[in-house]
């Protein structure tokens, strides 16, 4: 066939003219991206500015003004609607980096953290080269029980934390409250009897200054994660905190928890993967072990696992444990009770003294041998 230039259809020639043709076109896409490169620069700048003075990330009258005024100004051969269907791409492009940019600058996935990645409680280091042991009893109940208890934990090999829940958020109302103040006297007077660093549960802020006063480091409870208001109190007080995921809450979800606690000022953040709940009825919660490596990766800080509330039983505690270690915790909360079948509460999940001491055997506390060969003494 020939065309009106005169060239045969797949001619050399006609080759050559499409070429040409072409050409300019490849010209102006470069400018083109080269302009769109210019304006995601700005775009960022803009972001930036405006997380700096706390204005809201999208402004969406300023982008249906951006896309009127251009749709307006058209002359053709693009017509408004086709050019406002291009810039509905470019703006929400330009949203997506911008969120990017501000989820990168979040205070939690900074790594220039100070104490470099670990927690200090007392003498004890989190997120340094041992894990550590966070244990003791679901609730205080009395004197007698937790100095029954703390010489056990005293002689786990390696850092540990002596655990002891005061104020007990019970799901049922007539369920033991825990011993409240009187229990904080307790836990506080055990702990320093046995050189020990102490975590109890801090349930409002009405009470943090007590708990504040008695403990080394203030856990909140994976019912308490959303508790916004008690994040920013623990945020502008000076203790390490133990933040607990919710157990229906995404990592997105905790990380921005930790936020709530880092924006205020506290860097001392410990976060502890507790299980959620899935439709598996074979444990308590299903314990996601995955937590623990994107946690780390994504935000710097150390994270634990809880044993006894995800699984809920003691069976499977040592093979799970290794699991938490293997990938990567820096440290295993486990519920102890020297009468696990008496306890006030949870005590179907506790174990008991000589179950504690086979525990550390097991994993290899205060030498990393057993846990690196999964071996069992
Ligand atoms: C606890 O550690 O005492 C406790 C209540 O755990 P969680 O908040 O994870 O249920
Ligand atoms: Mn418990």
């Amino acid at each position: 066939m020939k065309h009106d230039h005169g060239d045969e259809c797949g001619s050399t020639a006609c080759t050559k003219r499409l070429s040409a043709l072409r050409e300019p076109i490849d010209a102006i896409d470069r400018q083109i991206v080269a302009q769109l490169q210019e304006r995601a620069r700005l775009v960022l700048q803009i972001g930036a500015f405006k997380r700096e003075h706390g204005l809201e990330g999208r402004d969406p009258e300023r982008e249906n003004e951006i896309l009127h005024k251009l749709g307006d100004a058209c002359e053709g051969p693009l017509e408004a609607s086709h050019v406002r269907e291009i810039y509905t791409a470019i703006l929400r492009t330009s949203l997506g980096i911008q969120e990017a940019a501000a989820d990168r600058s979040l205070r939690v996935k900074q790594r220039n953290r100070p104490g470099n990645g670990s927690v200090r409680v007392g003498s004890v280091i989190i997120g340094g080269s041992a894990p550590v042991m966070f244990v003791g009893p679901c609730s205080i109940e009395s004197p007698e029980q937790m100095e029954r208890i703390a010489p056990a934990v005293a002689r786990l090999p390696g850092p540990k934390i002596l655990r002891g829940g005061a104020f007990k958020p019970r799901t049922s109302p007539y369920a033991f409250q825990g011993l409240r103040h009187a229990g904080l006297d307790i836990l506080h007077q055990t702990a320093t009897r046995h050189g020990l660093a102490s975590v109890t549960e801090v349930l409002d802020v009405a009470t943090l200054d007590a708990v504040a006063a008695s403990a080394d480091m203030l856990q909140v409870g994976a019912r308490n994660m959303y508790n916004t208001e008690l994040l920013k109190a623990l945020g502008r007080q000076g203790k390490p905190v133990l933040l607990k995921r919710g157990f229906m809450s995404t990592l997105e979800e905790l990380m921005l928890a930790a936020e709530y606690i880092l924006a205020e000022g506290n860097d001392a953040v410990v976060l502890c993967e507790r299980g959620i709940r899935t439709f598996e009825r074979a444990t308590r919660n299903t314990l996601d072990i995955s937590a623990v490596p994107l946690l780390k990766n994504e935000t710097g800080l150390p994270v634990i696992v809880d044993l006894s509330h995800a699984l809920g039983r003691r069976d499977i505690l040592v093979p799970c444990a290794r699991a938490a270690l293997a990938a990567g915790a820096d440290g295993l909360m486990v519920e102890v009770h020297d009468q696990p079948e008496q306890a006030l509460s949870d005590g179907f999940q506790q174990i008991d003294l000589a179950e504690l001491e086979r525990l550390g055997l097991a994993l290899g506390l205060g030498g990393t041998a057993a846990v690196m060969t999964g071996a069992t003494p």
